[in-house]
């Protein structure tokens, strides 16, 4: 069980270092489950460049589990294809079994407006224009140095989690490894102005000597990259229009007339990931966990699941009532999804590869792609709604993986979903009136706990479960323990029992 602390000669809680997606999304968790935390972000603007495109399904059902999905659907469009390592077949995501079988398009500068208006709602306080150059531990707290636009000072938490990107400081301050492998290939991008725009390429182009990927921005700009295979490039120059174009004739015969940048970036397909995500009272997550070729939008995706499954544990941790290993199982269950990430990246970078020997192989892989079944895979492996927990308890279907939108009827009459009941980002512990021991093993168990907050109880009948009995969801969506009808009531009483005190606690 976790110490309780006081919260004498602690400034904040939680110091969370980088304010991009997803050091704002987990400081919004962290303000819901009433945690002082304060984002400390050096750049004094957001950046009004977009790396990312897009939300995948996952994404978009867990904001919906937040409250949020409306915002990010406002105006925005969806599409429901995608694409796997630029390969003829498309993707299909509307063969899902999800509510979100599309991917939003929500460049990352809006995602981060969003992320970064929401954590303000909720009260959460930022500072920009404060950079940390310093973090180290001891046993009961983190101490971070800043710098901010008055100076150097220090601030002390309970715990430091770096959402600062790949080149992460607090990863490399807490000494957590980053193991993996580097750089072959070459990315050189640049929002650029086209001048003949009817006839420019459109989406990913391979030629013998590399890639082309080249979509309009909006009505002015494209994106436009190069995918160099052949050599290496010095790292540490930044890159220029030139060299840009250069690589444009070198890959695609022609620089497009390509002027007027607004971003250039260089990145290469180096991917590695953290070899722990916790080391004592410091965490990471996001691109500080792992770096990968963006390839399929996934990043900010899989940083965004990162921060869901670390918000309520750290939580539960600084209220003091962490069960055992709570706060531990964050690094075990977002290991393996980050893990999966990689590999998809490294395979789709190996098909893009431009030497000839490698067509008849993407040649088959697009027949392949044509099979629903492959089809339907890949669409959920890019949209990460594969991702499943290793969850000890009886066994059942849904044990582990995502709860769905269920429509809930409640005795009244009155009609919720499952989504709508998570806004708080507390546990739900559903009682489908199957039995009565359900009710009793909660109310039983919150006898003798001050858990006020933590589990959320509803009783309600649903149409689309006509099996199920019961169902436990953590405040991230997955399902702790589940229950049919035809089970001894016994064992409900005892399994229930202990999901509760696994998940929840015991005081
Ligand atoms: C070209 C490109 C296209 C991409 N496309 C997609 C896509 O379509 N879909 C997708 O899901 N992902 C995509 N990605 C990946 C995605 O952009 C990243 O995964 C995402 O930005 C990670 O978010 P983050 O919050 O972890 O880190 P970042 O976005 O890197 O944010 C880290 C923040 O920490 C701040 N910071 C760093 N150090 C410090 C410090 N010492 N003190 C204070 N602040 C600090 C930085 O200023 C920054 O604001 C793409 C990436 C690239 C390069």
């Amino acid at each position: 069980m976790a110490t309780k602390h006081t919260d004498q000669d602690f400034d904040y809680d939680v110091l969370v270092v980088g304010g991009g997606p997803v050091g704002m999304l987990l400081a919004t968790e962290l303000r819901i489950s009433r945690v002082r935390a304060v984002v400390l972000e050096q750049l004094t603007e957001r950046t009004p460049h977009s790396k990312a495109f897009g939300l995948h399904a996952r994404s978009l059902e867990s904001l919906d589990r937040r409250g949020l999905l409306e915002r990010f659907r406002d105006g925005a469009r969806s599409w429901n294809n995608g694409h796997f390592a630029g390969l003829d077949a498309w993707v299909d995501f509307s063969a899902l079994d999800s509510e979100h079988g599309y991917a939003l398009l929500s460049e990352q500068t809006r995602t981060e407006r969003l992320l970064e208006e929401r954590a303000r709602e909720v009260d959460t306080e930022i500072r920009r224009g404060h950079e940390v150059t310093a973090v180290r531990q001891d046993a009961d707290g983190v101490e971070a140095e800043v710098t901010g636009p008055d100076g150097t000072y220090t601030l002390r938490a309970r715990y430091a989690v770096g959402c600062d990107g790949g080149h992460s400081l607090v990863r490399r301050q807490a000494g957590i490894a980053f193991p993996g492998t580097g750089g072959r290939v070459t990315a050189r991008l640049g929002d650029v102005i086209l001048p003949d725009r009817e006839n420019a390429p459109m989406g990913m182009e391979r030629t013998e000597r590399g890639l082309l990927f080249c979509v309009p921005l909006d009505d002015t700009y494209h994106r436009v990259s190069t995918f160099d295979f052949q050599a290496e490039r010095e790292t540490g120059t930044e890159l220029t229009l030139d060299e840009l174009t250069a690589s444009l004739r070198e890959i695609w015969g022609s620089d497009l007339g390509a002027h007027s940048p607004r971003w250039l970036s260089v990145f290469t397909d180096s991917a590695r990931q953290a070899d722990r995500y916790r080391a004592g009272r410091i965490l990471v997550a996001g691109d500080a966990a792992h770096t990968h070729f963006p390839v399929g939008g996934q990043g900010v995706n899989l940083g965004l699941q990162d921060a869901l499954n670390l918000g309520w544990k750290l939580a539960a941790d600084i209220h003091g009532w962490a069960p055992e290993g709570l706060l531990d199982s964050y690094d075990q269950e977002r290991q393996a999804p980050a893990r999966k990430v990689l590999a998809n990246t490294r395979a789709q970078i190996a098909l893009m590869n431009p030497d000839p020997y490698v067509t008849p192989l993407r040649e088959l892989f697009t027949d392949l792609m044509r099979l629903d079944q492959v089809n339907l895979h890949l669409a959920q492996m890019l949209s990460g709604v594969t991702v499943r927990y290793d969850i000890d308890g009886p066994e059942h279907r849904l044990l582990g993986d995502f709860a769905k939108d269920l429509e809930l009827v409640a005795e009244d009459g009155t009609v919720s979903t499952l989504p709508g009941h998570l806004k708080r980002a507390t546990g739900l512990l559903l009682d489908l009136t199957g039995h009565p021991e359900i009710s009793q093993a909660h109310e039983k168990w919150s006898a003798g706990v001050s858990w006020a907050g933590r589990v959320r109880h509803v009783r309600a009948t649903c149409a689309a479960e006509p099996e199920l009995a019961g169902l436990l969801v953590r405040p991230d969506g997955y399902v702790a323990w589940a229950v049919d009808r035809n089970r001894p009531e016994a064992s409900v009483r005892e399994s229930l029992g202990s999901a509760l005190a696994t998940w929840f606690g015991t005081d």
